[in-house]
């Protein structure tokens, strides 16, 4: 059910330049204090940057940030992703790293267990522990490392343990942005894609875009490839409710497949069903419902996640037209 339209914590085509320092990335201003407090200190001591976990969904900037926080540190940027991590490249990676220097792990949720107790060490007292040989004559050797910072994302910050969690000295966690925040994104992004925009526009493009830069991005771009080939090229509020009506974006951002995602829920499943019934129904994995489409649905009040399944909310029904019957939804809870 994915399309282009869907943020997923993979990378995609990135149309313009990303912003390459604090003082340019838009919003989030509680993420960028803190960030520039701990950025400024360690500069002030010459030290490394404490290790840095970014929480948050997709699409919001937790690539870019790491990359700043690099860029910030005068540092060299290294990345990789937590499930391709096994003990051998692992081993690779951190020998490699120079003094200060970044490894960035994207999906560091999904980093095997034998990997993340490898990190431990190496987090903590920059060493790594390698076992040699096998049986009763193996033993350990350890190997000193540079002092690095580990920057990880995850979408899913629940699903880290305990230990490994508090291994990172700063958590920062990054929110859905402002319709006024991704209206200054899109005007930037325009301005350096040299499209010609006004500013009620932009307005609209953020107020669907979902909290989301990614998405704002790339309505962005793909409502000018249609003003560009249907039209003149220049974007007004016309072409861009043709062009998003066209896409199947609603007034909310939701596209098809949210809209499929809160129809099978109510109208298969009565209003409440289970993540794995869900996914079945909508032949679509199981982290993908949970990563990608769920936590926008959670933010705007359309569904609730329960102990008993994923329950859909009354200005869900309301806004697909459907009725809401108040005594079958008091039974769901
Ligand atoms: P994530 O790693 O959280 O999935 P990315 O860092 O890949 O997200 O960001 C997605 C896109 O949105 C990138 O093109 C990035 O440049 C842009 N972007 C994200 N946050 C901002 C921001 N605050 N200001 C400007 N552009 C942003």
């Amino acid at each position: 059910m994915q399309d282009e339209n869907t943020p997923t914590s993979t990378q995609q085509t990135d149309y313009t330049l990303r912003p390459e320092y604090l003082h340019e990335f838009i919003g989030q201003d509680k993420v960028k204090e803190q960030l520039e407090i701990a950025i400024g200190a360690a500069k002030l001591r010459g030290e490394v940057l404490g290790h840095v976990l970014l929480v948050g969904p997709p699409g919001l900037g937790k690539t870019t940030l790491a990359k700043i926080i690099a860029n910030e540190m005068g540092a060299q940027f290294n990345s990789t992703i937590g499930p391709n991590l096994e003990r051998l490249n692992m081993a690779s990676h951190l020998t490699n790293l120079a003094f200060k220097d970044v490894l960035f792990i994207d999906e560091i949720h999904r980093t095997r267990n034998e990997v993340q107790e490898y990190l431990y060490p190496a987090m903590e007292d920059y060493k790594l522990e390698l076992t040699i040989g096998q049986g009763p004559s193996a033993s350990m050797v350890s190997v000193p490392l540079q002092r690095f910072t580990l920057i990880g994302a995850t979408t899913r910050e629940g699903l880290l343990t305990g230990p490994f969690r508090d291994r990172f000295g700063h958590r920062v966690r990054i929110d859905y942005y402002t319709p006024e925040e991704l209206r200054i994104i899109i005007h930037q992004n325009a301005k350096q894609l040299n499209i010609q925009i006004d500013e009620e526009s932009e307005w609209e493009l953020a107020n669907r875009s979902r909290g989301t830069p990614r998405i704002a991005k790339r309505l962005l771009q793909r409502v000018w490839d249609f003003a560009t080939f249907k039209a003149t090229g220049v974007i007004d509020l016309d072409i861009v409710r043709i062009a998003l009506e066209f896409f199947g974006v609603d007034q909310l951002g939701l596209d098809r497949r949210d809209r499929l995602y809160l129809q099978t829920l109510i109208q298969t499943f009565s209003g409440r069903a289970g993540l794995r019934a869900l996914s079945v129904a909508l032949s679509e994995d199981e982290r993908t419902l949970e990563d990608v489409y769920e936590p926008f649905l959670v933010q705007i009040g359309f569904i609730t996640l329960t102990k008993q399944g994923r329950v859909a909310m009354k200005p869900a029904y309301d806004h697909l037209e459907l009725t809401y019957d108040e005594d079958t939804q008091r039974k769901l809870f």
